[in-house]
């Protein structure tokens, strides 16, 4: 009998949380199968064969995108349209089919055109562009699969439970993912990819390792992905595999809804709200599932990422409406396009310079008045069902505060002028993410209907460590004493003028933050909808008046390890 295999721990970047067991599946590199492709022998025929390819991946394209609207809620399958595009971009086809008409095997035409375009773009900086090119490579690889007969994640199917592992991973093939898929490893890519999206939206773990991960794989190895750490455990020992078992049957249960049906109530009656953050209308069925009380934060501007033109008017109204009407009576908060920073979208490319020296958040939204104006118009018009709630991001203060309530109001007269019907009482919020807004917070809360805290740009700019700096790992891993000073005063502000007040950053789904998030008075807890049940378990668990005293306490400290001891203490 051969020796016990020793397990191992490979480390990568949790993208989507959740736990996954099962054995390797390793799929081969397309550029290799391209490689071991035969010349072609007669051109014609090579280049029929390339357009009958374009066809049926057209084809299970368009199926795809009809099962993604199915399965994601959507009506547009829009997170792939670009795909589209791309695979019928003509000048990309001709350039194929000179190469075949050199001689080359129509799969090696089409890995090198791509390859060339890959080239071209590496160097950009931008990680939304950068992953708009992973698209590129997605319609690459569906081709040459499609050459040389094999398709994407159908080699899972039959084989039991997988850990796919793969230099890269497609949006395209992540759309119908077989269920015999219960984690996925890849070498390439981000975590606000298309198949990172994907795979939070179905709700299978996935983590990127850095490159050469998969040399260190071998295929049918037994495997556990914990898509929330990151980690890789091959040949797990037998007491992993237990542990591993059981928190994955836990989380099973929790998914399945659990407490759906009781409220988010501490132990003496104390309510908080609990809702989702979402970045498009695909994430709407998962929200339902994990039993949001409503959307706490719309990212809008993940709308125009994927986009070669900004959506129109109508198209945002859509997404807009399609979001509010699903969850009526629930309520959905449009947050105002948010770019800067980080989420530049490739059709403003040229914008760089400006978003740089600082037009970010709202500021950006107010000197760009045209597409500011087709924006609020389509909010606006999709609040008509009443059950929306606008706010700003990024907010420094009471001046642009009151431009954007302006901009807003002129908005609605023209409406109104043309008898196009929206919500003139729409709620109108601020968000607190720097701390001159948190600082003026009785001065803005006088202005507005409600504040929601991003804890996430607010620690950064308070902290002075860019939010991409792994250093800022180590802040968030307790609450800093300025931030809790912070968000005391914005909740002090907040009640005197009787406005509700949220924290829709990562804090908010952090378990032990929030007792002294409940503790310190916040109204709304806004998360990743899979995060929700945890939230609601924690929350039943605990006594509002423990809270309020370990909010007391924790505002006395001045130190963070001060503070995680408390917190610690409280745990016990
Ligand atoms: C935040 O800054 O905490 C927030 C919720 O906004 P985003 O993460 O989208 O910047
Ligand atoms: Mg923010």
């Amino acid at each position: 009998m051969a020796g016990a295999v020793s397990s191992r721990i490979l480390k990568g970047i949790g993208v989507s949380e959740g736990i996954g067991m099962g054995s390797v599946l390793l799929l081969p590199d397309t550029a290799e199968l391209a490689r071991r492709h035969p010349p072609a022998a007669d051109v014609r025929a090579e280049i029929l064969r390339y357009r009958t390819a374009q066809e049926r991946v057209w084809t299970r394209f368009q199926q795809a995108a009809a099962h993604l609207v199915r399965e994601l809620g959507s009506k547009d399958g829009g997170t792939l349209d670009i795909f589209g595009l791309i695979l019928k971009d003509h000048g990309i086809s001709q350039e194929i089919e000179l190469l075949i008409g050199s001689g080359k095997s129509a799969p090696v035409a089409v890995e090198q055109v791509f390859q060339r375009l890959a080239n071209s773009q590496k160097n950009v900086k931008n990680d939304y562009l950068r992953e708009r090119f992973t698209v590129w490579r997605d319609a690459c690889k569906q081709l040459v699969m499609e050459l040389v007969g094999c398709h994407s994640l159908d080699a899972a199917l039959g084989r039991g439970p997988v850990i796919v592992a793969a230099r890269e991973i497609t949006a395209f093939a992540l759309v119908n993912p077989p269920k015999e898929i219960k984690g996925f490893v890849r070498e390439v890519g981000g975590s606000t990819d298309h198949a990172s999206i994907l795979a939070r939206a179905f709700n299978i773990p996935m983590i990127i390792g850095k490159a050469g991960l998969l040399v260190e794989l071998e295929a049918g190895a037994p495997a556990i992905v914990d898509g929330g750490t990151g980690e890789l455990f091959l040949h797990p020992a037998p007491e992993l595999l237990e542990k591993y078992g059981k928190l994955s049957r836990a989380a099973g249960a929790r998914l399945g809804g659990g407490s759906d049906s009781l409220p988010a109530a501490t132990k003496d009656g104390h309510r908080i709200a609990l809702l989702a953050n979402l970045e498009t209308s695909h994430g709407l069925n998962a929200l339902r599932r994990h039993g949001a009380e409503g959307v706490g934060l719309f990212r809008s501007e993940f709308l125009f990422m994927r986009r070669t033109q900004p959506p129109s008017e109508d198209e945002q109204f859509q997404e807009f409406q399609r979001t509010a009407q699903t969850i009526f009576p629930r309520q959905v908060t449009i947050r105002t396009a948010d770019f800067g920073g980080d989420k530049l979208p490739a059709f403003l490319a040229d914008e760089k310079e400006g978003l740089s020296t600082g037009l970010r958040g709202i500021r950006f939204c107010l000197a760009h008045e045209e597409f500011f104006r087709t924006h609020v118009r389509a909010i606006l018009r999709a609040s008509a069902g009443g059950n929306m709630r606008m706010m700003f991001p990024l907010v420094p203060g009471l001046e642009t505060l009151r431009k954007a309530k302006a901009f807003v109001r002129t908005v609605m007269e023209d409406l109104a002028a043309r008898s196009i019907p929206f919500d003139s009482a729409i709620p109108v919020g601020v968000m607190i993410e720097v701390p001159s807004a948190a600082i003026m917070a009785e001065a803005l809360a006088r202005e507005t209907d409600f504040f929601s805290i991003g804890t996430n740009d607010l620690l950064q700019f308070t902290m002075g460590i860019s939010r991409d700096d792994l250093a800022l790992m180590d802040y968030s891993r307790s609450v800093q004493p300025s931030i809790i000073q912070l968000i005391a005063h914005v909740v002090k502000s907040g009640r005197r003028k009787k406005r509700p007040v949220a924290v829709c950053g990562e804090l908010a789904a952090q378990p032990w933050a929030i007792p002294l998030l409940v503790g310190l008075g916040i109204d709304e807890l806004s998360m990743a909808a899979s995060h929700i049940p945890m939230a609601k378990e924690r929350i039943r668990g605990l006594s509002y008046a423990d809270c309020r005293v370990l909010a007391r306490q924790a505002l006395a400290l001045e130190t963070i390890t001060d503070i995680r001891t408390l917190l610690k203490r409280a745990e016990k």
